[in-house]
């Protein structure tokens, strides 16, 4: 029979780790099942300057590298394993994973969020071979060729800001006349001379032979189609999609209350089945960042702790 954790975090993302951390400290058995690489989303970002206390030149990897080695300093253990499926009635609750199964007292939800695709044809089939969603994994790939954002909040002004690193010039594409980014990166982004906009419009259609090679924009206000060319010399450009997150809350499906797909908590995390909780992007909150994540998972693990202590 597998081991009986006090303490299983899905997700291994700031919420998680912070949890962990926590969890730990607390001299609690805590394991961190992860289905992907340590660090959830912000480690598809090269610069954070919001979290307190940061380094002066902060990536989402450095960050992500202090909070994990925080994490095993108290203990925590960690698994690459997907969950898949759960008991969350009993006291004993059981963890269903592709590779194993966990048992636990209590349950931290930690499974974040992941990007909203355009929902084109031609996405899934040019993602990785031209379409990305993380401008730090891929902006390398398009060393002074041209790219295209798509978006107009604050991670997708930051993430054309940072490709402009690499490609000759960043077209942002937004379905809107204006940014609905802070003032601040709108700021940059307007001083910036690699940066131009469309605006009004949105991608319909991403094609190409093997390589993205064209795109179709529709202008959302005159319905007129244009169809985007890569330089001839370069053959194909980049598309970078920022369009928003949507909750990884599919498994937790009738397990947990939920509301739009996002799980509901009270302010202690608790969902509404005992011994279970949530923390980070995939609950109802109106703040999603690494800050908001990292205060979550530190109170779900203290609230976790007390159950522990009060159900034994
Ligand atoms: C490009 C970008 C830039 C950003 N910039 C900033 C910024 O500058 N400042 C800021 O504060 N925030 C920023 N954010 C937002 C921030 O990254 C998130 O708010 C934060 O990561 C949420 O943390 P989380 O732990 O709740 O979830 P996530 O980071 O999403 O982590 C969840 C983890 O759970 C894992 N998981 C999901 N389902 C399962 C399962 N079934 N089994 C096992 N594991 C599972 C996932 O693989 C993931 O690793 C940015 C986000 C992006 C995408």
């Amino acid at each position: 029979m597998s081991k009986l954790y006090d303490v299983v975090i899905i997700g291994g993302g700031p919420a998680g780790l912070s949890a962990a951390l926590y969890a730990g400290r607390a001299r609690l058995s805590t394991l961190i099942i992860e289905k992907d690489k340590e660090g959830g989303q912000i480690v598809q970002t090269a610069e954070i300057e919001n979290y307190p206390g940061g380094l002066e030149e902060e990536s989402g990897p450095t960050l992500i590298d202090r909070m994990s080695g925080q994490a095993d300093k108290f203990g925590a253990e960690k698994v690459l394993d997907t969950i898949e499926d759960m008991d969350l009635g009993g006291k004993e609750k059981i963890l269903k994973g592709k590779k194993d199964t966990y048992r636990a007292k209590t349950v931290i939800i930690a499974a974040g969020a992941s990007p909203v695709p355009i929902g084109c044809p031609g996405e899934k089939e040019f993602t990785g071979k031209g379409v990305s969603y993380c401008a730090t994994c891929d902006a390398a790939f398009f060393e002074d060729f041209e790219v295209y954002v798509v978006g107009g909040g604050d991670s997708a002004v930051e993430e054309a800001l940072y490709l402009t690193k690499f490609a000759r010039k960043v077209t942002i594409i937004h379905r809107r006349d204006a940014l609905r980014a802070a003032k601040s990166i709108q700021e940059k982004a307007f001083a910036n001379e690699k940066i131009a906009f469309m605006w009004d419009s949105v991608v319909k259609e991403l094609k190409g032979d093997g390589l993205l090679e064209s795109m179709v924009v529709e202008n959302v206000k005159t319905k007129e189609l244009t169809e985007v060319k890569a330089d001839e010399e370069d053959g194909t450009f980049g598309v970078f999609v920022f369009i928003g997150f949507k909750p990884q809350s599919a498994v937790f499906e009738g397990k947990v209350e939920m509301e739009n797909g996002y799980i509901v908590t009270d302010a202690d995390m608790k969902t509404n089945v005992e011994g279970v909780y949530a923390a980070g992007d995939i609950r109802v909150k109106s703040l999603r960042q690494v800050v908001t994540a990292a205060a979550d998972g530190a109170i779900a693990a203290v609230q976790a702790g007390k159950y522990i202590e009060e159900n034994e």
